[in-house]
């Protein structure tokens, strides 16, 4: 049904402008909403997509279910012009630099780059996950250091963020360690989720990815106790800093395979009003950094670390986010 983020991650080490998106033919995609509701009058509105909820995921609070300020209607007209491509702004970037979060800094703006959970700090993750780096002794603050010097010397960008209220406002990087935690208890339910979009997830991946969490879980000292180090050190290794404003105001989560592209946060506020954002997954250039990252040299451990960095976005979601969260692809 979604063929484009599969392509994405099996052909990575091509010319990635060369991939040929596939509409999304989401009318023929119909899915009911989730039953625990009160946004049945979105079921009744017939919801298009995926929401965590029909994946047993979403075990947060950020989703339109735990909202009395949002139009139902409004946000189904956000989601098609979301999925319609119409927000999607060219980036310099070919590797996730910046978080999936939907908050703008205080002047509404975000950097026009790639996103991920956590921005860089998703690479670093998602490659430990895989098995890509040295098991033993290191830290998460070595992995950090490790991580951004390898895509800097690659000549790629890298970046962190906090908040204006919280000593570490970046949930994928506060949480670490409960997402670790998250993939070893619902892998099969993640992996389900995935396979919707064409990323499917054999038994020796579900087994390493597995494993090595909980290797990391029963690592003293891998996660850093006070997470504002972990922002700090990826600043002074040189990623690029940015200060959000506000409350999570998310209500879908765009996944965009347009390689090249990210979905301008501004543009959907200046649409919609200020209530209105969305999280934001450049899944196109999960695959570029599992290439520049993978020390092992093998295709099968890109193809791994493409896949654990997907799963890491995925777990993120589903431990900040509510289950009424919809995934709303732009192919
Ligand atoms: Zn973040």
């Amino acid at each position: 049904m979604f063929e484009s983020l599969k392509n994405l991650l099996k052909h990575f080490s091509g010319n990635q402008n060369t991939e040929t998106a596939q509409p999304v033919t989401s009318n023929q995609e119909i899915k009911s909403a989730t039953p625990e509701s009160n946004i049945h009058e979105l079921k009744t509105m017939g919801s298009q997509y995926n929401t965590l909820a029909k994946f047993n995921l979403g075990l947060g609070s950020i989703g339109p279910a735990n909202r009395t300020d949002i139009d139902p209607q409004r946000l189904n007209e956000m989601y098609q012009a979301i999925a319609s491509g119409k927000y999607n702004v060219p980036v310099k970037g070919a590797v996730p630099e910046i978080c999936v979060d939907g908050r703008t800094d205080k002047d509404g703006k975000r950097l026009e780059a790639p996103s991920a959970a956590g921005g860089t700090l998703s690479v670093v993750y998602g490659g430990d996950l895989a098995g890509a780096f040295a098991t033993d002794g290191v830290n998460e603050l070595q992995l950090t250091s490790q991580v951004i010097n390898t895509l800097k010397s690659k000549g790629h960008g890298t970046g962190v963020h906090g908040d204006d209220h919280s000593s570490c406002g970046c949930g994928a990087c506060a949480k670490a360690k409960t997402i670790y935690q998250h993939i070893t208890e619902r892998i099969n339910d993640i992996a389900s989720l995935v396979s919707q979009y064409g990323i499917n997830l054999d038994d020796t991946d579900k087994q390493i990815i597995v494993q090595q969490a909980n290797n990391r879980l029963n690592q003293a000292d891998f996660f850093a106790d006070d997470r504002a180090t972990v922002l700090n050190v990826a600043q002074q290794n040189g990623a690029i800093f940015e200060e959000l404003v506000g409350a999570h105001n998310e209500l879908g989560i765009a996944l965009n395979t347009k390689p090249g592209t990210t979905v301008d946060r501004s543009a959907i506020r200046k649409d919609f009003g200020d209530k209105y954002d969305m999280f934001v997954v450049d899944a196109w250039a999960f695959g570029n950094a599992a290439k520049d990252i993978n020390t092992i040299g093998t295709e099968e451990t890109a193809q791994r670390i493409a896949k654990a960095i997907t799963l890491q976005n995925v777990a993120t979601a589903s431990i900040l986010g509510h289950g009424s969260l919809q995934i709303v692809p732009i192919a």
